[in-house]
This record gives C-alpha cells, structure tokens and sequence, in this order.
C-alpha cells in the first residue's frame, strides 16, 4: 500500500520520477513526473501499409526525399534545438518515451505514486487519467479506436 510505503521505497519512487531524461521520439528533456499522463508527444497507433505506402491510423505517407529537399531544407537548422521537427512524429497524442527511464511505459496508478501528487505540475485532474475500479490511472496515451 503505497501511502504506507517505507522510506526507501519512497526515495525509489521520487528518483524514479525525478530522472532527467531525453525522449527518443521528439528529443524533449523531461522528467516523468512533468510527463506522465500530459501526452506533450505523439505517435502513430496504426502500422504502416506499405501497399497503400501510408498509416493505416491517419493516412499520412513516409516522406520520401524529394518533398523533404523541398520543405525539409527550411527546418533542418533548428531541428536540434526545437521539439517541433519538419514532419509529425504521429497523429494521437501520447507521453515522451525513453528506454532508460525506469518507469514503465504502461497506465500509471495513481496510488502508487500518492507521495508525489501534491508536485504535480498539471495536477493530476489536470492530466489524461481514466477510473479502474474507483482508482484513478494516468494514461500514456490516447486509445486508438480504428476507422471502421
Ligand atoms: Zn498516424
Ligand atoms: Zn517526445
């Protein structure tokens, strides 16, 4: 029970969620505790279709190097200093994502993490949570529903 979680464990919790990490997806600099449930990131929920050459979640196709030579020269310069790259990295929104981080990249209890609530900048309401059996978890990303 977490709220009755020892002094080590909670130590654990707060490293856990303290962690300076980079995204792999957009190259954000996060914390998990700014980051989970916020969804700052996005990515594609759907497979690409390499016979239609698109997403099956949106419909946008890879960029294949002559679009890129046409838009792409205007953007390349502040790609290592911006989040926002020349194309999107996905339609749905979803949490930045780091292998290294030690928080698993799955629905987050908001129980387990009760000590670090009151430092949650957006608060947790705030933030993309559903109920499971009366307890509120943080979600990683918006639920793809497929077209039909
Ligand atoms: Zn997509
Ligand atoms: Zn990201």
């Amino acid at each position: 029970m977490a709220l009755f979680a020892s002094e080590k464990d909670r130590k654990k919790i707060i490293n856990k969620y303290t962690t300076v990490l980079q995204c792999s997806v957009c190259n954000a600099v996060y914390t998990e505790l700014l980051n989970v449930g916020t969804w700052e990131c996005r990515y594609h929920p759907g497979t690409y279709d390499y016979d239609k050459d698109e997403w099956t979640c949106c419909g946008e196709k890879l960029h294949n190097p002559s679009n890129y030579n046409d838009v792409g020269r205007y953007f390349t310069w502040n790609q290592s200093f911006s989040p926002v790259k020349a194309f999107s990295n996905g339609c749905t929104p979803c949490d930045h994502k780091s292998i290294v981080s030690k928080v698993p990249y799955e629905d987050v209890n908001v129980e387990s993490i009760a000590q670090l609530i009151p430092f949650m900048k957006p608060e947790v309401d705030k933030r993309n949570y559903t109920l499971k059996e009366g307890t509120p978890y943080l979600l990683r990303k918006k639920p793809f529903i497929p077209p039909p």
